[in-house]
């Protein structure tokens, strides 16, 4: 019997090795993973100049502390925020540390401005992590069941819908910041509309709201730009950064720009781990190889190619719902719950994913080639129009 806590209703496969995009697992099976460990693996499986650039760093320091400086960390902050246009980077090792500094600014910056009892707008169906304050983020009831008392000051609205937050701008005082994710993942690989974020930054603007964007998710190149909000015009005051920044080594980010930076004062924010000299050179090591080998074009393209083929295949079969997506980070929408195509598709040497119960969700890693790309298509979609034919 297992001694691990039964956290998870894990899959009856275990992996040895991998490359490239291919996983094998103790029977020697081959996977092709489209799924990137729930979109990390940035440079797919052992990719051979990060496997170096870290072997290199692990023999030389793998951690200090914050105590002192790091210059590694320097180095990965002058990167991201050279990429995004932001001012300012800390470093934590996950998602929901991420969102929890983001959570943790907005209330300083509101206590900074008078607001007592600051609330921050979060959206239904996003998700932000498990953590006391970033379940309470989340709109999901099964994240939150049998964890309250949640953590207050969190006001909820729908997703894609300005009029909701203009309403709460209206009638809620302490609102201070808006916390959302451009492309929802967990929730369904949810799309706004494209004048959504253009519109938050306006009511942002005109209340003196922070606009912070979770791009734990879509951020990193996944969506064919460096960060997804860059499909826009807008800047946010605040980003959060984590699953694919280390392709593969825990690391986070929480950036501020414009009035959120220099709220943290020494003594404000801190963590043990947070941006080691092994975790900013495995960041700093894969945006230099994404910039190098070119991945955020070919994410775009590759993506672009793959959602047509989707539809071309699946559109007009009867149970799927909407093919939608940007770049590598497409969700397929069926009529039913579709949990068993996992299975499915593991048993065809195919990892792939299911949110939201009835959304097929794929992640693939940057580094997916076409030829990659026409396999998962052979694959899925017969997969997918026999699971629609049944019953
Ligand atoms: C995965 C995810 C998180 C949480 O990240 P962890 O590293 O699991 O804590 C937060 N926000 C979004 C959008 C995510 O997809």
């Amino acid at each position: 019997m297992s001694h691990l806590m039964n956290t998870y209703a894990r899959q009856n496969v275990t992996f040895t090795h991998g490359e490239g995009v291919w996983l094998w697992d103790i029977n020697g099976k081959r996977y092709l993973d489209a799924l990137s460990g729930i979109a990390v693996n940035t440079l797919g499986h052992a990719h051979p100049r990060f496997t170096a650039a870290l072997t290199k760093q692990i023999g030389k320091l793998i951690h200090t502390s914050n105590l002192y400086q790091v210059q590694e960390q320097e180095l990965i902050a002058d990167k991201l925020c050279q990429l995004s246009g932001m001012q300012e980077v800390f470093l934590c090792n996950s998602g929901c540390e991420a969102n929890e500094a983001a959570i943790k600014l907005a209330r300083l910056y509101g206590h900074n401005k008078g607001v007592a009892d600051p609330s921050i707008i979060v959206m239904e169906k996003a998700f932000h992590g498990r953590t006391l304050a970033t379940l309470s983020a989340t709109g999901n009831r099964k994240v939150q069941a049998g964890f309250e008392p949640l953590v207050k000051g969190f006001v909820r609205v729908p997703y894609d819908d300005l009029e909701a937050i203009r309403q709460v701008a209206r009638h809620t005082p302490n609102v201070v910041a808006v916390l959302v994710e451009p492309i929802q993942g967990e929730g369904g690989i949810r799309t706004p509309d494209i004048s959504y974020l253009h519109g938050l930054r306006n009511i942002c603007d005109e209340q003196e709201w922070l606009l912070m964007l979770d791009e734990v998710q879509c951020g990193l190149g996944r969506t064919g730009k460096w960060f997804a909000f860059q499909h826009t015009d807008i800047m946010p005051d605040v980003m959060t950064l984590a699953k694919g920044l280390g392709s593969g080594v825990p690391v986070g980010a929480c950036l501020a720009a414009g009035k959120a930076t220099g709220t943290f004062k020494p003594g404000n924010h801190g963590s043990t781990f947070g941006g080691n000299p092994l975790a900013s050179t495995a960041a700093l090591t894969t945006l230099n190889i994404m910039e190098q080998d070119k991945l955020l074009d070919h994410a775009a393209k590759l993506g672009a190619w793959l959602k047509q083929q989707f539809l071309a295949r699946l559109g007009g079969t009867k149970g799927v719902v909407t093919v939608r997506g940007q770049g590598l980070m497409l969700g397929i929408e069926l009529d039913k719950p579709c949990g068993d195509l996992v299975g499915k598709a593991r048993e065809q040497g195919l990892l792939i994913n299911v949110t939201a119960d009835n959304v097929v969700r794929l992640l693939p890693s940057l580094v997916f080639s076409e030829s990659d790309a026409l396999q998962l298509l052979d694959i899925l979609c017969p997969l997918i129009t026999e699971f629609l034919a049944q019953e």
